[in-house]
């Protein structure tokens, strides 16, 4: 008990130390700052233009979203899915829509999603097509309008988001649609809680692969460094609504195979 209060001291300590040297405006202003120590912004990764790519999904998929109907998710917390369904059968992104979340759950599946960024650009770095699609309720792999828009690039789009660089950036220019085809292998812990194998993930971002069986370590978090916590086999997946002015990314055409 002593050595845990002893710990959390230091902790304070150190961070107080770290933080003295620097004067913010507000605890925002602090948390954003800390935040800004994970992130990476050298060597970026050399762009690539894509060809095309086929989306329809295999017959054994589970039909996530067909341009239709958004009967396979609802919103957090019980609240009403946001989202605008277009004519065309984009699903679009509104602020403050919020995350809409799968009824189903799922372990280790094969993913594919197609996004669309905005056309007419508002917004730099994180503040441009921010989006994310979230394995497992905790696993973020991160959209973003990434095309000639420099973030820290464990951040740009197909990042594991602060934890893996995509090898090469394929996005294509705003307002087109792109294409994630992902395989997500889920983490196994032991019967004490003790992680056995972590979530492995490849990524192929408008064919192109990008992450190539990574090891999470952890689940996604902005300011601290992850830690696993024994969970479900199998859980919901999630698309975020980042909430400010320019992300209202659209969404199609979204299939998943448990694997
Ligand atoms: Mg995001």
């Amino acid at each position: 008990m002593k050595k845990t209060i002893l710990g959390l001291a230091m902790i304070f300590i150190i961070a107080g130390t770290v933080n003295a040297q620097k004067k913010f405006a507000s605890w925002q202003d602090s948390i954003a700052y800390e935040a800004s120590l994970s992130e990476i912004w050298t060597p970026v990764p050399k762009a690539v233009m894509p060809g095309n790519f086929i989306s329809e999904p295999p017959s054994d998929a589970i039909i996530l979203y067909n341009g239709k109907d958004l009967s396979a998710f609802h919103g957090r917390n019980g609240k009403k899915i946001g989202w605008v369904l277009e004519p065309d059968g984009a699903l679009t992104d509104v602020k403050g829509a919020g995350d809409i979340i799968t009824n189903e759950s799922f372990g280790d599946c094969q993913l594919h999603l197609e996004f669309r960024t905005p056309s007419v650009v508002k917004g730099a770095g994180q503040s441009r097509g921010n989006s994310g699609v979230f394995l497992m309720e905790q696993y973020e792999i991160q959209i973003l309008d990434s095309y000639q828009n420099p973030t820290y690039v464990n951040g740009q789009a197909a990042a594991v988001y602060k934890q893996h660089i995509p090898l090469v950036n394929a996005s294509r220019p705003p307002g087109n649609w792109q294409a994630y085809d992902i395989i997500f292998t889920a983490p196994r812990f032991n019967a004490d809680g003790t992680l056995l194998s972590p979530a492995r993930v490849t990524l192929l971002h408008n064919g192109v692969l990008v992450q190539n069986n990574v090891s999470l370590i952890g689940p996604t978090d902005w300011v601290i460094k992850p830690v696993y916590k024994k969970h479900a086999d199998k859980l919901p997946l999630f698309f975020q609504d980042h909430g400010d002015d320019g992300n209202p990314i659209s969404l199609r055409n979204i299939w998943i195979r448990p694997l």
